[in-house]
């Protein structure tokens, strides 16, 4: 027996599903064993059997820097040794809420959680407390993080599992949560406290938004009265600068954070102009709070990761997310796969499965239906390559992907595609 296999026989006795996060066991991709990771540097992660992988899910985007980037891993180490929680304020959280403040137009204060999850649902707390109304509205196929009144129709891990929803989340509670397609201006109600998006989908498969859609929903909710929140947890410092807000020009009322700011660290973090953000307690009624926010390791790493990020730095980014998707486009091209390969800005997607482009969620499920990723998927896997275990997620090529990475990748996909010979849809 591996070692891999040791640890998933007893990960499985321990651990539901093996796993600490759903999306990472490998049912979506039809099964097997996932690899245990050991260590990682830059690109690649080892597992514990010592195989290499060139690795995509980077923390599913927390790693923009590339692994054990040594500048974060210094200034966690050295926060380390100052102590690693006080419960009191600390320099490097207003370093960091400067940092935010200064890069997002629009941004007057910030208030840090320890999860994205924690973030929106916070959020959502208080776009109903500033507003007096209840009602959310979100878009089909996006992913917000686990609160429950969040998990209607939403992507990424939930979308895998194949769940509408979540047992366990009471009727009542997503009753004032509406549900309408992505890409589509709805009508948005008086009765409607916050319209939740992402701004550019990432969580099933890669959605750029239509042309005049964020511009579309900035006049419905302004025509309603209700605040439009710009879920950026994947997007944030991911796409630009001042992430898809200032790359798109929409602003928000309200923003969430999370992955990228934490440096690697567990984070997140909420946003809206200073006055919006006096109704969060103790300045205001909405209650918020938590023993690690704001916690000395993570704002130390966050912040570490930002002073890599400079415009030169999404420059070059974005050079390789180009040179990924130029070449797997040419591969499945030349191997006559129904594959669709977006990218939007530093992010790429894959559809495997897709005829056309993709521009909402039916799209998508039809594509990951088909089953052609989990296929890929696996080919890939034995030839080194990482891709999430789930067809509803991105490919996050890091700053450490440089051009020898990629043509790598590129090279091993071209074999792999080849390897699934003449491809029959399973259904
Ligand atoms: C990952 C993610 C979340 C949830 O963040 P966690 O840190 O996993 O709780 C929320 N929104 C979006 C868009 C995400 O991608």
């Amino acid at each position: 027996m591996t070692r891999n296999e040791d640890l998933w026989g007893r990960a499985q006795a321990v651990l539901p599903g093996g796993v600490n996060s759903p999306v990472r066991s490998f049912r979506s991709v039809g099964g097997g064993t996932p690899y245990f990771v050991a260590r990682a540097e830059g690109a690649c992660v080892w597992d514990v059997e010592g195989r290499e992988l060139i690795d995509y899910v980077q923390s599913y985007g927390a790693s923009i820097l590339g692994h054990a980037h040594p500048a974060v891993v210094a200034a966690v180490q050295e926060a380390a040794s100052r102590g690693t929680t006080y419960g009191a304020p600390t320099e490097a959280e207003v370093l960091l809420a400067e940092e935010v403040c200064r890069r997002v137009p629009g941004v007057g204060m910030v208030r840090m959680t320890s999860s994205g999850t924690e973030a929106t649902m916070s959020a959502i707390r208080l776009a109903r407390g500033a507003t007096g109304r209840s009602k959310i509205v979100k878009f089909d196929g996006c992913y917000h993080g686990h609160a429950d009144a969040l998990l209607a129709a939403a992507g990424s891990g939930v979308a895998n599992q194949g769940l509408p929803g979540s047992a366990g989340v009471p009727a009542a509670v997503v009753a004032d949560t509406l549900v309408v397609p992505y890409n589509e201006v709805p009508e948005v109600s008086e009765e409607v406290a916050v319209v939740c998006v992402e701004p550019v989908a990432a969580n099933m498969g890669l959605v750029p938004p239509a042309p005049g859609f964020l511009e579309g929903l900035r006049t419905a909710c302004d025509r309603s009265g209700a605040l439009l929140l710009f879920d950026e947890v994947i997007t944030g410092f991911r796409v630009a600068l001042g992430g898809a807000t200032e790359d798109t020009g929409v602003v928000p009322d309200l923003w969430c954070f999370g992955k990228v700011i934490g440096g690697g660290l567990p984070v997140g973090m909420f946003g809206a102009s200073s006055d919006l953000m006096r109704h969060v307690a103790p300045l205001g009624p909405v209650y918020q709070g938590g023993t690690l926010s704001g916690n000395p390791l993570a704002t130390a790493a966050g912040l570490a990761a930002l002073r890599q990020l400079d415009s030169t730095a999404y420059g070059r980014l974005e050079a390789t997310a180009v040179r990924l998707q130029a070449g797997l486009q040419q591969v499945v091209a030349h191997a006559g796969l129904p594959v669709q390969v977006p990218r939007y800005r530093t992010l790429v997607g894959l559809f495997a499965g897709a005829g056309a482009p993709v521009t909402a969620w039916p799209g998508a499920k039809a594509a990951a239906g088909t089953g052609l990723y989990a296929q890929l998927f696996r080919v890939l896997l034995d030839r080194g390559v990482a891709l999430a275990p789930g067809p509803y997620e991105v490919l996050f090529p890091s700053l450490a992907h440089d051009d020898d990475v990629i043509d790598a990748t590129i090279e091993r996909f071209a074999d792999a595609a080849a390897s699934l010979g003449t491809y029959a849809p399973s259904r």
